[in-house]
């Protein structure tokens, strides 16, 4: 099922809403189901298993609660984090060669190891919200689609075999970054965290919908264009291998997103750059979630 947080009419509140496998296009307010949570982090922290079950069940609520998905305003289904981002850098190995033929120094890196570093995202970006270009401040914006994973419980000193019992759901991300400031500050924490730099969206798909690992196409346009387009089955280091690893130093919360590292194909990958400019509409796209589309302002 496919969880969103949606608004109607002006009232500026934030409601969540299920779209079953059934009925595309369909979305019930999670009230609906007798069910209340303040938002979707709170939902992800107290939801049980079977009250999951009755969510997936559309038939439970009755028709006439249904809205059309094109009739609300969607909102990033995490609104507001409650912890930063955990980004994995370089986790595609032809991302590897590109990045580091724009900037050696900041981007050649252990692929051993799996490079982790966070972004800041106080307020996430929905799908048709602008990404700010910044000019004066940025002069090399660029896109990143990325599979986000949302943890589902508290976890410390997960195995590989059991990391996906701890997973909730999907997410596209899409990692906007400044490449000059990621490279002039040697790390990449300021260039990645500029408010507006998080769009993430349209929804969140539960893990059960999906085989694990997922083998997912992802994909990234700009302009219509196609820049990125690539499997999230070519991770270098695994969902699983990255939630043992961490969870062995780190108890990862409720909620914590992992953006899991981005494709080869991003504006810094070609000669010359092809970085945003105002006006440029990015969409980044991943099978089964859907499609994340927002304009440079
Ligand atoms: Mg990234």
């Amino acid at each position: 099922m496919k969880l969103y947080t949606y608004q109607t009419g002006n009232d500026g509140v934030d409601r969540l809403g299920v779209e079953c496998s059934g009925w595309p296009g369909m979305l019930w307010p999670v009230e609906a189901f007798g069910l209340k949570f303040n938002d979707m982090h709170d939902l992800i922290c107290r939801i049980t298993p079977r009250q999951l079950a009755h969510l997936a069940d559309a038939e439970a609520a009755t028709e006439g609660n249904a809205l059309r998905l094109s009739n609300v305003r969607l909102r990033p289904p995490i609104p507001h984090p409650v912890q930063d981002i955990i980004c994995l850098g370089i986790n595609y190995a032809e991302h590897a060669v590109e990045s580091a033929r724009f900037h050696e120094q900041s981007f050649l890196l252990s692929r051993e190891k799996a490079t982790y570093f966070s972004k800041r995202a106080y307020e996430t970006t929905g799908d048709g919200d602008p990404i700010p270009a910044y000019t004066g401040l940025v002069d090399s914006l660029d896109y990143e689609a990325e599979l986000g994973v949302i943890i589902s419980k508290d976890c410390k000193n997960v195995s590989e075999r059991e990391a996906q019992n701890y997973v909730f759901g999907y997410t596209i991300i899409n990692d906007v970054s400044a490449r000059n400031l990621q490279t002039e500050h040697h790390q990449w924490y300021f260039g990645k965290s500029l408010d507006g730099f998080t769009p993430m969206g349209p929804c969140i798909v539960t893990a059960d919908e999906f085989a694990f690992p997922p083998a997912l196409a992802i994909s990234s346009t700009v302009n219509g264009e196609l820049r990125q387009n690539s499997n999230t089955d070519h991770l270098l280091h695994s969902i699983a291998e990255i939630i043992a690893e961490l969870s062995r130093g780190i108890t990862l919360r409720a909620g914590t997103i992992i953006a899991t590292g981005t494709p080869a194909g991003v504006g810094m990958g070609f000669t010359p750059p092809k970085f945003l400019k105002k006006g440029d509409v990015v969409t980044c796209e991943i099978e089964g979630i859907g499609k994340l589309t927002n304009t440079v302002k």
